[in-house]
């Protein structure tokens, strides 16, 4: 069975899928531009400014997308043949086409880490001591909110931690924030301040904050000089891009507090998904818009309700065979998550 046209699609599958607002396309279409290779847009200078006042560093970089920013950022960082450590689930090490290899000749060096945050102590073993056998360390990568890990929120005595080691062994830590401001709705914790235990910090527009395109690199001025030259050899040099920066603009000014909304509705959805039968999930581990769950059934797998689910016109992915995550975001209200929880009932019982 296929859902009727009338029925409104309750799309679970990432913040991702989320339309720009009325007031994005307003500012899209009223956007002042000009040849942003030549330093000439003044929307994409205003957002670029912007993103680096936010997060406390000299300035900013509008990419094309999160992949982008932290590869720019790698290429920025690093050197052919060195090291950088960061966990195995990371979105840098997994999701993004082995990038890293190809484009900073790099080797990673995994560690483990509990959901998505690693262990100071692990970190510190983990870099090597000056020897002609050894790469060099020069890298360590973290990620806030952590995709994997279930939207999991660094602590800050450990983002804190992991900054005084790095420091210590001269090497840099670059943050991967795609849904950082998540993480600083949750906690409270100014995005300044999560931001200083990094050197750069990327964060995406285009999720939870609604924009159609892009994500930022944020740094010191020589980093973002030299992102700024990678992004170019990656044909990320845009031209009139104003017009998709305008839609940044309104999303990192009016869009952040928002998302408070979006990890009630988790919340809620989690707390749901706990009461049906066959379904277990653990609720520490909603911290932000992502809800991970498994299914122990005989007569469905993760799969399976994923289908039925998609005869009640909701959307989620399954990871594996047994496990679903659900994400929340402006485009999925109240109603929608009690649609959900009530079809999962239907089909659970
Ligand atoms: C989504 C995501 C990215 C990449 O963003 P794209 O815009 O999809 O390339 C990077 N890191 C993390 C943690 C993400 O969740």
């Amino acid at each position: 069975m296929v859902p009727s046209a009338s029925v409104q699609i309750v799309d679970l599958r990432s913040d991702t899928v989320t339309k720009p607002t009325p007031e994005m396309r307003r500012a899209m279409a009223e956007a002042e531009v000009g040849d942003d290779v030549f330093a000439e847009d003044p929307t994409v200078a205003r957002l670029e400014a912007l993103a680096a006042e936010r997060l406390g560093k000299e300035a900013g970089l509008f990419v094309t997308s999160g992949t982008q920013g932290n590869q720019v950022s790698l290429m920025a960082h690093t050197q052919r043949g060195d090291e950088i450590i960061l966990d195995e689930n990371s979105h840098i090490f997994n999701y993004e086409v082995a990038g890293l290899a190809i484009l900073s000749a790099v080797q990673a060096r995994t560690l483990r880490s509990r959901h998505g945050i690693l262990d100071p102590t692990e970190v510190r073993d983990a870099i090597r001591q000056p020897n002609i056998h050894y790469p060099k360390d020069t890298l360590i990568c973290v990620e806030n909110t952590h995709n994997r890990g279930g939207g999991t929120v660094y602590p800050l005595a450990t983002l804190k931690e992991i900054r005084r080691i790095a420091t210590e062994h001269g090497l840099a830590v670059h943050l991967d924030g795609a849904r950082l401001w998540n993480a600083c709705v949750a906690t409270g914790i100014p995005a300044k301040e999560v931001a200083a235990q990094a050197d750069s910090v990327t964060f995406c527009l285009s999720k939870g904050l609604g924009a159609p395109v892009g994500s930022m690199v944020t740094g010191s001025r020589d980093f973002i000089g030299r992102a700024r030259r990678a992004r170019k050899m990656l044909g990320g040099g845009m031209r009139q891009a104003g017009i998709i920066a305008a839609a940044g603009i309104v999303a990192l000014e009016s869009m952040v507090d928002r998302l408070r909304e979006d990890h009630e509705n988790a919340r809620t959805l989690a707390e749901g998904l706990a009461k049906l039968p066959g379904i277990t999930i653990d609720l520490g581990l909603v911290q932000t818009n992502i809800v991970i769950f498994d299914v122990a059934r005989k007569d469905v797998d993760a799969p399976g309700l994923i289908l039925r689910l998609h005869e009640h016109g909701i959307k989620a992915f399954n990871i594996n065979d047994q496990r679903i995550r659900m994400v929340t975001h402006k485009d999925v209200d109240r109603p929608g998550i009690e649609r959900t929880l009530q079809a999962l009932a239907t089909i659970l019982k």
